[in-house]
């Protein structure tokens, strides 16, 4: 395989080609192949990018079609008739059937651009810097945003500047199931001396995906939209990675019945691996003024097309959520035996997740980075996340057909076997 020019010229920052030193070249929806005509199941789906596989027909064929016919491609905030499609098909295949009332604003193209805006509009709304954020939050690495991702490596890499403006209070399960994280909120809210400057937001992931897959609970969730009312305080809901179906439901939130104020969604947003962002707020809190905010790339029109796509083929009824669900509870099933396996053999492990968003802890990123490592070499691409990457983590693409499901389980739990033993 000819890899001298990527390694001589991409930069020392890349991270994926290290876990996965192949060239891949072709792909269609859950496999892979490299340069060499090796197939790999991929449970990484471009960082969940892919919900809906590699190259998916439908949304493809939507892409092609609009190319064909000299559309309009680039990003600037023109109106054109895919960005007004892709508002109907939002409105009518999401927001109305969920009874949810959001005006859009679409940023730059990635996750980290939805979240920077996300917590600029909340700040301008209220008057106030503060953004409470949680422990082991992972929002972005740009500067605005990196104030709210708790992971030091990314903190430390800013050549010395400080991130302000977020403070870090604990998640759900941080101190023990025995602890409600929120009593510690609301303390330092009514305490006027707790030290807490009131924010004007809190930003949320209802599942942490980079920080490990911790999953709040339904009920702290709705204390937690409880305490943001009392208090007159924006929930911000990061759907960045839980989002676009991957916990099963479109908007991870409904899982708690909780309204956000605002929304961030990016990722598979665009349902075919195209850069694309947007931020979802209710119509009152739009208090931008024209071009306060701006950007080139702000609404990819290719993207509008796939995007608009995707949520007609898969949202219109709930088909698709079901089997979703359907198919985390197998990987569920099949994680609970591996993780029990792992601690017979003296070696502390648990599965967590919801829907098809989904890990095994196993105490320690070097035992993750074994499991990994053997499972590529056996035709899996899978990563870790969690603090030291200690959490072997499925995101498989949620379109995955059965067969290469379970194939991927199968290899997965003999990769454990093998690196354990
Ligand atoms: N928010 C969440 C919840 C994420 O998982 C991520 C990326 O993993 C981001 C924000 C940042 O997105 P991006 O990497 O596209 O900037």
């Amino acid at each position: 395989m000819q890899t001298q020019i990527l390694e001589r010229m991409e930069s020392n920052v890349r991270t994926y080609s290290r876990s996965f030193p192949v060239v891949f070249t072709k792909a269609r929806n859950a496999r892979l192949t490299d340069e060499e005509g090796r197939e790999y199941i991929d449970f990484l789906a471009g960082a969940g990018s892919l919900n809906y596989g590699h190259n998916n027909p439908k949304i493809k064929q939507a892409m092609l079609d609009y190319l064909a016919e000299d559309n309009i491609i680039h990003g600037l905030d023109f109106w054109t008739a895919a960005k007004r499609d892709y508002l109907n098909a939002l409105e009518e295949v999401l927001l109305k059937p969920r009874g949810l009332d959001y005006k859009v604003q679409f940023p730059g193209p990635t996750g980290t651009n939805a979240v920077e805006a996300a917590i600029r509009l909340a700040r301008n709304i209220k008057g106030r810097h503060n953004i409470v954020t949680f422990t082991n939050g992972f929002h972005g690495v740009t500067m605005g945003a990196l104030a709210t991702t708790g992971n030091r490596k990314f903190r430390e890499a800013t050549g010395g500047v400080p991130t302000v403006g977020g403070t870090f209070l604990p998640y759900d399960g941080y101190l023990g199931e025995h602890t409600d994280t929120l009593d510690y909120f609301e303390k330092l809210l009514t305490d006027k001396s707790g030290g807490l400057d009131v924010p004007a937001g809190v930003i949320v992931e209802t599942v942490q995906g980079e920080g490990g897959i911790n999953v709040s609970g339904l009920e702290w969730l709705k204390r937690l939209e409880a305490i943001c009312h009392a208090h007159d305080i924006l929930l911000i809901v990061d759907d960045i990675q839980a989002g676009c179906g991957r916990t099963g439901k479109f908007f991870s939130f409904e899982h708690a019945g909780v309204v956000p104020d605002i929304v961030t969604n990016s990722k598979s947003l665009s349902g075919l691996g195209l850069p694309f962002s947007q931020v979802l707020m209710r119509p009152e809190l739009d208090v931008w003024t024209p071009g306060q905010y701006n950007g080139t790339f702000r609404g990819f029109a290719l993207a509008f097309t796939t995007a608009a796509a995707a949520l007609r083929y898969f949202w219109s009824d709930d088909t698709f959520e079901r089997d979703v669900q359907r198919k985390g509870r197998v990987v569920e099933d099949r994680f609970q035996k591996i993780a029990a396996w792992i601690s017979e053999q003296g070696i502390e492990a648990s599965e967590r997740g919801r829907g098809l968003m989904r890990g095994i802890d196993v105490g320690s990123g070097d035992i993750a980075d074994r499991i990994t490592e053997k499972a590529f070499a056996n035709g899996l691409v899978i990563e870790t996340s969690g603090q030291d990457g200690e959490v072997v983590k499925c995101l498989c693409p949620l379109t995955i057909p059965d067969e290469d499901l379970l194939e991927g389980l199968d290899i997965l739990e003999t990769s454990v076997k093998q690196a354990l033993s």
